[in-house]
């Protein structure tokens, strides 16, 4: 599996950090997981357009992490160069009706001729999709947050979305080659539902990661600061996500 950071960012928007949202490609697949503001540029960067993406994964429905999903049905649509391939969206329970809003409020705008959007709900179970296995496990942020274990060829990745510290996170994260959190402020700014360094350092720890990728970093977030303290409760190897960092498993 090749995970690329399309966004390392929040919903605070950054020149340096593009909302949420990860390229994962496995086995001739291309999945994204999240689809923050930013992302479809970012793709671009890395040669893949819209008739690209197979799959699309929500942790959930927050803007910062599905706003480009919009200008993407808009653009499947151009009639010069139209998407054929089938979507599948993914995420967690209500996200279908969520869809059917949204697409409504831009009249026909989004709604695919050339191709079928299917909605898949997932609430903690598992999946096969093109020969990866996903697990989904309800993590604390809202309702409908899911993170989301992807095992190809016996490695595994795991993505929290938002969360806060929680047995969710920890169990879908237990012994996973490699672990993707949220980290969204320093520990003496902690927002809830959200996570801080120590408390990443903490879950990583608890479960087992082999390496751990922190991302999801608003402004007051300072890299080396994050690095010492995360360190204080995480013995494995560490990596800071930044724009386009990429990781092969
Ligand atoms: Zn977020
Ligand atoms: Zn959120």
């Amino acid at each position: 599996m090749k995970l690329t950071v399309l966004g390392s960012g929040t919903a605070v928007p950054d020149l340096q950090r593009n909302s949420a949202g990860y390229l994962l490609e496995a086995n001739e697949n291309r999945f994204l997981i999240d689809f923050g503001y930013g992302n479809l540029h970012q793709l671009l960067r890395l040669g893949v357009t819209y008739h690209d993406i197979d799959r699309i994964f929500f942790t959930h429905h927050h803007p910062d992490h599905m706003c480009d999903l919009i200008p993407f049905l808009f653009a499947s649509k151009y009639p010069l160069d139209p998407r054929t391939r089938n979507l599948q969206i993914v995420a967690g329970t209500g996200f279908a009706e969520y869809y059917g809003r949204m697409e409504k409020a831009f009249n026909h705008w989004l709604t695919p001729e050339s191709y079928q959007v299917q909605i898949i709900e997932m609430d903690a179970e598992t999946f096969e999709f093109d020969g990866l296995e996903v697990t989904s496990g309800r993590v604390q942020h809202i309702e409908m947050s899911r993170g989301f274990r992807f095992t190809y060829k016996g490695k595994s990745i795991v993505f929290s979305g938002d969360t806060d510290i929680c047995e969710g996170i920890v169990n879908l994260a237990r012994g996973a080659d490699l672990l993707v959190l949220e980290c969204s402020t320093p520990d003496d700014m902690k927002v809830e539902k959200h996570l801080t360094p120590q408390l990443c350092g903490k879950i990583a720890q608890e479960a087992g990661c082999k390496t751990l990728l922190l991302s999801h970093f608003y402004p007051p977030c300072h890299m080396d600061a994050v690095r010492v303290s995360c360190s204080q409760n995480y013995s494995g190897q560490l990596i800071l996500a930044e724009d386009l960092t990429v990781i092969d498993l």
